[in-house]
């Protein structure tokens, strides 16, 4: 069933006609169309299911709204506190193909899921003690590591090759290489995490807040 809601409510750059309350009872979809608003309910589907299968806890109910601009350089948005995510609607997506950095192999079906899990970890992450000013680079190195690691075996190869040689290192996975160099992060990321002789048990630490990547700034 759907409901239908004026497009006027919402702000600008949205375009949504459809809202549907998706049956995980978790994400709410609001697109331009009802097939679109659908589609999302299914990535978040994948999405819990992915989280599940390391017993990960669901997130707070979250809405997500697909647009079809972003004033900033980005396909997913995740507004902590809010309970809000945006992403881009896939053709709007498909156009900015220059901003999938490592996931540009992936077909565009797939990879709006992958952005739809990746933001939806952020709404996992969301409220996980912080003993800083932020926690930017351990919940990005969680999102990267959780959308890498659902990718199919095919979509992940490419990913696996460019990390291949690469040495697992902590010191690389702050703040600054994340905002720099973004695809070098998510690489470090994945490389790091399998080194980790348990993934889901180190995602379950970066939960807590027992293993992170943010340090205090210099004063
Ligand atoms: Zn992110």
């Amino acid at each position: 069933m759907h409901r239908l809601i004026a497009a006027s409510l919402l702000w600008a750059g949205a375009v949504s006609a459809a809202e549907v309350p998706c049956d995980n009872a978790i994400v709410t979809a609001e697109a331009e169309s009802p097939e679109l608003a659908t589609r999302i309910c299914a990535a978040s589907d994948a999405a819990l299911a992915h989280f599940a299968s390391c017993a990960l806890p669901e997130p707070k109910p979250v809405r997500i709204l697909a647009l079809n601009a972003f004033e900033r350089e980005c396909v997913g948005l995740f507004h902590c506190g809010e309970g809000l995510i945006e992403v881009l609607a896939p053709d709007a997506m498909e156009a900015r193909r220059n901003l999938f950095g490592i996931f540009q192999h992936v077909p565009m079906e797939r990879f709006f899921e992958s952005v739809v899990l990746h933001e939806m970890s952020h709404a996992v992450f969301d409220g996980t003690p912080c003993a800083f000013a932020h926690c930017v680079a351990s919940t990005e190195f969680f999102a990267y590591t959780q959308q890498i690691a659902a990718l199919s075996d095919e979509d992940r190869a490419p990913i696996e090759a460019l990390a291949q040689d690469m040495p697992a290192r902590k010191d690389v996975l702050n703040v600054f290489v994340l905002y720099m160099a973004p695809d070098k992060f998510a690489l470090e990321a994945w490389t790091y995490l399998n080194a980790e002789p348990d993934r889901c048990t180190f995602w379950q630490e970066m939960l807590t807040g027992e293993v992170h990547f943010d340090r205090a700034l210099p004063r």
